[in-house]
């Protein structure tokens, strides 16, 4: 019923575009932002009194102040403020509505809430993240919500709702025991919240499924289950063998497609680098050797930090103590990986965190962590577009790009929490939010 609604929408689509309600601007239609300052996303310099000229959906060229302005063109004044590429979220997950215990936690978004009202979830996280500038999320897997993100990315796309740019895993794949939902009698059989393989064929196979289905990355969980040892050493469970793994990178590379690794540490992290993964998700814990391999593949690193430094159980319970565990390693690999000069991007994992929170406080960490508050802004825009295979069209503000843009009144470089009260959002040249210009 799902699939071939979705066919009867494509067809349609490729014969008359539709248009719902967000208007976008006709092509010839030129706009014109004065931007105060403006931070191109890529280089370290900062500019200032630019102007930025949109034509239709794309950035047409970036001038100085003394540049003829058409006169038909619309100005949107920024002047009194700093001006940047859209923001891009590498680890989201749109389909989650949060992990609070005392809501009954993660297995509630799956036993208690129907397709329908995740999917009214996922089109308000949509909003919420194009409202705080977020213009473009790698959505990694829909917890249990199927092949949800490639029809929320859909109804983006023909303008039914307003949300960011997605590109999408749909379902991941993990092993058995390897994925939550858990801890129910063994005569039940519970729904999951990946695709649960055993066996390279059976990987291969999910890989081929999601990829079929419209998966623009696949994700992997290379750990699942973490604990702190008698030593007081951070052990989390290994899933899929290396065997396993390599049919899903090769398969996925085939399809010209990445393959990120939800890895905390230890031996499940060292198979998802063997095994050659795109990029390492979370890497709690990462050994100096792992560094180097790392910056030898050219991995990419999107540590997620706010979601370690919330919510922790009692410091006296085993939960407790895997808490603080899991930060106090964290710290030390996030140092490192800045030190080693890893391709680092930005990821906020919300969805695990309620929506409600803010996106930009991972800012916060990672300049807390020592990042400059200008290598933080790369990390969340040309470094995420090159991980993306979207450099130059996204995450930078120059000839020929998308027109995604920010605006924040205050300086990011000096305050980069500035960042989380982002006061102007254009996105394909359309604007979503202006509470600066007249
Ligand atoms: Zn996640």
């Amino acid at each position: 019923m799902k699939k071939s609604l979705g066919v009867a929408i494509l067809l349609s689509l490729s014969v008359t575009p539709v248009r719902g309600q967000a208007p976008a601007p006709p092509s010839a239609q030129v706009s014109v932002i004065r931007a105060g300052v403006l931070l191109d996303g890529t280089s370290d310099s900062v500019r200032k009194n630019q102007l930025i000229f949109v034509r239709g959906n794309r950035i047409e060229k970036v001038a100085d102040a003394s540049a003829q302005i058409p006169a038909e063109a619309t100005v949107i004044d920024l002047s009194s403020a700093t001006v940047l590429p859209g923001l891009i979220d590498s680890h989201t997950h749109i389909f989650l509505w949060g992990e609070d215990p005392a809501k009954g936690g993660y297995d509630e978004n799956i036993l208690k809430a129907g397709i329908a009202l995740r999917a009214a979830r996922a089109t308000f996280a949509c909003r919420r993240a194009l409202e705080q500038g977020f213009t473009t999320l790698r959505d990694l897997e829909t917890e249990g919500a199927g092949y949800g993100d490639i029809e929320i990315k859909q109804a983006i796309e023909e303008g039914t709702i307003p949300g960011p740019r997605i590109f999408g895993a749909t379902r991941a794949i993990s092993t058995t025991g390897g994925y939550n939902l858990e801890g129910y009698a063994p005569e039940l059989e519970m729904p999951k919240g990946a695709q649960l393989v055993d066996g390279p064929v059976e990987a291969r196979k999910a890989a081929r499924q999601q990829l079929e289905h419209g998966a623009d990355w696949i994700k992997v969980y290379m750990t699942h289950r973490s604990w702190v040892d008698q030593q007081g050493k951070l052990v989390s469970q290994p899933t899929l063998t290396l065997e396993e793994l390599k049919a899903v990178v090769d398969e996925t590379h085939g399809w010209g497609k990445k393959v990120a690794c939800h890895a905390y540490n230890g031996i499940g992290l060292q198979r998802a680098l063997d095994g050659a993964c795109d990029s390492i998700e979370h890497g709690l814990e990462i050994t100096d050797a792992q560094i180097a391999q790392m910056a030898r593949q050219g991995t990419w690193y999107c540590p997620t930090i706010s979601p370690y430094y919330g919510d922790w159980a009692p410091a006296d319970t085993p939960g407790g103590k895997r808490d603080r565990a899991r930060a106090a390693v964290h710290e030390g690999s996030f140092k490192k990986a800045l030190h080693a000069h890893l391709k680092i991007v930005f990821g906020t994992d919300i969805g695990g965190m309620p929506w409600t929170d803010s996106m930009a406080q991972e800012f916060q960490r990672m300049v807390g962590f020592g990042m400059t508050p200008m290598d933080a802004i790369h990390s969340a825009t040309s470094r995420a577009a090159e991980m993306l295979d979207m450099k130059g069209e996204i995450g930078v503000l120059a000839p020929g790009a998308f027109a995604d843009i920010v605006a924040v009144t205050g300086d990011p470089l000096k305050d980069v929490s500035v960042l989380e009260h982002i006061r102007f959002v254009m996105k394909d040249g359309a604007v979503f939010k202006n509470e600066i210009a007249k």
